[in-house]
């Protein structure tokens, strides 16, 4: 049982609940992107069981036919073991989702997985010519590299401002400094990707960013965002443009939700209404 603190954030603790929240979302025409909850894993046990629960978790979409992908966390898939084990479990998940077409997001992490990661994508995606994507965060000062890098690979960039708390050595601290990155990344990625591009945002002047990029470059785009945030926003948006929501499940929500409490204030007073009227 997911408690009440964090049940507006987790969709249930099983992938049919997640499925069943999915379906729901699904009759709205928003689309899903669904994350087994878990990270950091210091065991291959873990690991294991994540990974093949994932390959399960694309048979059941597939053979129910919902609008929906998976999304997965490099240390989920081992890679705090080693390279090597991230890189041999992300691809049999690819391998499996890519037999019933359905596609993988590879989320980001801390910035010290940067490197693995995009390494892991980039080979992963020109292997299959895409069925791949990966998130890229405007607050690390690489980034602006890292987009021009993935201009020509297949596959989908999803740009975020970033959930994690790099040092400034790497990472850009000042919030207007994060959001003019972010805006401009959109703009040299609407100006150069062929598409592929999905906007990772809550915030209302990126979306709306977005959507005049959108106009002037013609680039197609989707929009996403988290299942317990702005969702009548996303009813709305689905009426006009491609919107999917990322819909996290299971019982290691700890983390995840740490996040989403300390990137907004609100979403602790929500949490403490929940627990006080629980
Ligand atoms: P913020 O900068 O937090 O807020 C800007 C404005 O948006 C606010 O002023 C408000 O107007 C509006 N807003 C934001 N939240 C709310 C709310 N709860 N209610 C009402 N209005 C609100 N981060 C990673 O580091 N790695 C990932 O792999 C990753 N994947 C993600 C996937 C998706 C689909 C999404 C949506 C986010 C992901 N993130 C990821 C998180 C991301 O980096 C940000 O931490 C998070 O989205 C908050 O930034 P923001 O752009 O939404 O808006």
């Amino acid at each position: 049982m997911i408690p009440p603190i964090a049940n507006r954030f987790v969709a249930g603790d099983s992938p049919a609940t997640a499925l069943e929240h999915v379906r729901g979302l699904n009759e709205r025409d928003v689309k899903a992107i669904v994350n087994l909850l878990g990270e950091h894993y210091d065991d291959r046990e873990p690991v294991e069981s994540d990974a093949a629960e994932y390959r399960r978790l694309v048979d059941d979409i597939a053979g129910s036919r919902l609008e929906a992908c998976i999304s997965v966390k490099p240390s989920q898939l081992g890679l705090d073991l080693g390279e090597d084990v991230f890189r041999s479990e992300l691809a049999d998940i690819v391998d499996a989702a890519a037999d019933h077409g359905v596609f993988v997001w590879i989320d980001m992490e801390d910035h010290t997985t940067t490197d693995a990661t995009l390494d892991a994508f980039e080979e992963m995606a020109r292997e299959h010519g895409g069925g791949v994507g990966l998130c890229l965060q405007a607050n690390l000062r690489r980034t602006r590299a890292d987009a021009k890098r993935l201009a020509d690979v297949p596959g989908k960039v999803r740009f975020v401002k970033g959930a994690y708390d790099p040092p400034a050595d790497v990472a850009y601290t000042d919030g207007a400094r994060i959001d003019q990155e972010y805006r401009d990344l959109l703009e040299y990625a609407f100006d150069h990707y062929e598409g592929g591009i999905a906007v990772g945002s809550h915030d209302p002047a990126m979306i709306e960013r977005a959507t005049a990029l959108h106009e002037r470059y013609g680039t197609d785009f989707e929009i996403q965002m988290l299942m317990g945030v702005r969702e009548e926003t996303q009813y709305e948006l689905a009426e006009e443009y491609e919107v999917w929501q990322y819909v996290p499940y299971g019982d290691r929500w700890m983390s995840y939700f740490y996040r989403r409490v300390m990137e907004r204030r609100e979403n602790l007073r929500f949490a403490l209404r929940a627990v006080l009227s629980s």
